[in-house]
């Protein structure tokens, strides 16, 4: 490599999410460390300062026990959801990592909040716990970005979007053509080329076509996800990657239909129920525990020919319980509140008959086991055209409240395949020369996704890539 010109690097990262920094820090220290001198480039879209993507704004609820131990039960929870479509090696080595992932983190300055969750049932096998960054993404990332300036070697090409992958003439990668905020484009060189750019939530063309009509109802559930048009696919597909995950699959939540606040979402739907407009329920909302059914949920009403609005009701019972609590806190707005069905009803505009009606038949409908919030209690419906199979208490005390739902977009599931070295692989399973990939963009989750695991994915494989890739670079 001639390190005199200006445009080579040893190592271009593309995305300045949780992914690309953690690729970008681990190569630096790991240089850093055998003393190497080497040249960094992180390319970013967004502008400094800017919360732009998806980890900039997630609370980064991640799927550790108390001691950061990563939940047990999630590899059989990925083949049972997948169909066995899920790449198991990939789920062993996050097993494997993520521990050390967190204790990584910690050692870099990140607080973690030991969450001991008393009221929801989760499907973790974490003794009830789950862990999240105090501050959420936002400041996880400002805490990597604080390393990473740290190394004068590391240039951050703020407001610059990777367009195309260049190759040489056998075909290896050996560089990205960037278009800077002025539009004008740019080369830039180095031997590897690290894809961390997040999925195609914010590309309409992309999602209708992967996955399917009606995704034009659907919002944002973040700003900042905007930033991810599915350029980095399309550059490695340009290459001839092969993909992974269900393209006509994504990570939906129900969200409070009237806030403009970024992840409003509404968590309670299994200790209460969710009706659509026409004021029906329109899915077993007690099927299986809260993390295992807030997708299932989501998606139902958006796909499910609802109009993609609902409302989530409960009464005094439930709402005392929960609040305050991350269920319902989420939103910056109160629930409807009213002393009856019908002036509940009246409130949200729907028809009060048929709110009535539902609700009634629903609380004849419950058997008259007891309610235990912590056990799939089997306090179930019968007889309805939708039943509930567990948490089914009949709505019988005032006042009650709703708040209005709709289905808000969080993350893609289709993507790149790589190996466990993140390696991006052709159809014929061969990595493509000087090409890697991490983070959202790579395919992963297959009908569903067993959630609390993306950003742990995400930072765990940028860690190791980032390592791994220094350890190559010195070798030279
Ligand atoms: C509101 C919200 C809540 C969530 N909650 C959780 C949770 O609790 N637990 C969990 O595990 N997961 C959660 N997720 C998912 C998780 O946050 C993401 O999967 C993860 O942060 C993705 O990280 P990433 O680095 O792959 O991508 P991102 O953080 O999206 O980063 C990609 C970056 O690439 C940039 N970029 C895009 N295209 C280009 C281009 N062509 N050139 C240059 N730069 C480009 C973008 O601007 C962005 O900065 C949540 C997501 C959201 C939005």
């Amino acid at each position: 490599m001639s390190v005199n010109r200006s445009d080579r690097y040893d190592l271009i990262v593309v995305g300045s999410g949780f992914a690309g920094c953690m690729t970008a820090l681990n190569f630096l220290e790991t240089s850093q460390n055998a003393r190497k001198h080497v040249r960094v480039a992180l390319v970013e879209a967004g502008k400094n300062g800017e919360r732009c993507g998806a980890s900039r704004w997630t609370g980064a609820f991640l799927r550790l026990d108390r001691d950061l131990n990563f939940d047990p039960g999630w590899i059989r929870e990925m083949t049972d959801v997948s169909d066995g479509q899920a790449d198991l090696e990939y789920c062993k080595k996050l097993a494997k990592e993520a521990r050390a992932t967190a204790e990584y983190l910690q050692d870099h300055g990140v607080r973690f909040i030991r969450h001991a969750e008393e009221n929801v049932l989760l499907e973790f096998e974490t003794d009830q716990h789950f862990v999240m960054p105090e501050g959420g993404g936002w400041a996880m990332v400002q805490v990597l970005m604080e390393h990473l300036h740290r190394f004068d070697n590391c240039e951050v090409h703020w407001q610059t979007e990777a367009r195309k992958l260049l190759r040489d003439p056998r075909g290896r990668v050996n560089g990205v053509t960037v278009r800077r905020s002025n539009g004008l484009l740019e080369d830039l060189y180095a031997p590897d080329v690290m894809l961390s750019c997040g999925g195609f939530e914010g590309n309409q063309e992309m999602l209708a076509r992967h996955v399917g009509p009606t995704t034009d109802q659907l919002s944002l559930i973040a700003p900042g996800l905007r930033y991810n048009r599915g350029q980095g696919l399309k550059m490695a597909l340009d290459v001839g990657c092969d993909t992974a995950g269900s393209f006509d699959g994504m990570h939906l939540e129900l969200a409070d239909a009237r806030t403009s606040k970024p992840n409003a979402a509404i968590y309670g739907h299994s200790y209460g129920i969710v009706v659509d407009e026409q004021c029906e329920r329109f899915y077993d909302e007690g099927k299986r525990q809260l993390f295992a059914t807030f997708e299932g949920i989501a998606v139902e009403l958006w796909r499910g020919h609802h109009n993609n609005k609902g409302f989530f009701i409960t009464d005094a019972t439930i709402m005392e319980r929960f609040r305050p609590g991350w269920v319902y806190e989420s939103t910056d707005r109160e629930p409807f509140q009213a002393d009856t069905i019908r002036e509940l009803a009246m409130t949200l505009g729907v028809d009060p008959v048929q709110l009535h009606r539902t609700i009634s038949e629903f609380n004849a409908a419950c058997n008259d086991k007891p309610f235990d919030p912590m056990q799939l209690d089997g306090k179930a419906t019968s007889g309805l055209r939708i039943n509930k199979s567990n948490w089914a208490t009949p709505l019988d005390n005032p006042p009650y409240y709703a708040f209005p739902v709709t289905a808000q977009l969080v993350f893609t599931f289709g993507g790149i395949k790589v190996n466990t070295d993140s390696q991006v692989l052709a159809p014929d399973g061969a990595p493509i020369p000087g090409l890697w990939a991490t983070g959202e963009l790579t395919g992963l989750y297959y009908n569903g996704n067993p959630p609390l695991t993306s950003v742990l994915r995400c930072l765990t494989f940028g860690r190791l890539a980032g390592t791994l890739l220094a350890q190559k670079t010195a070798s030279h």
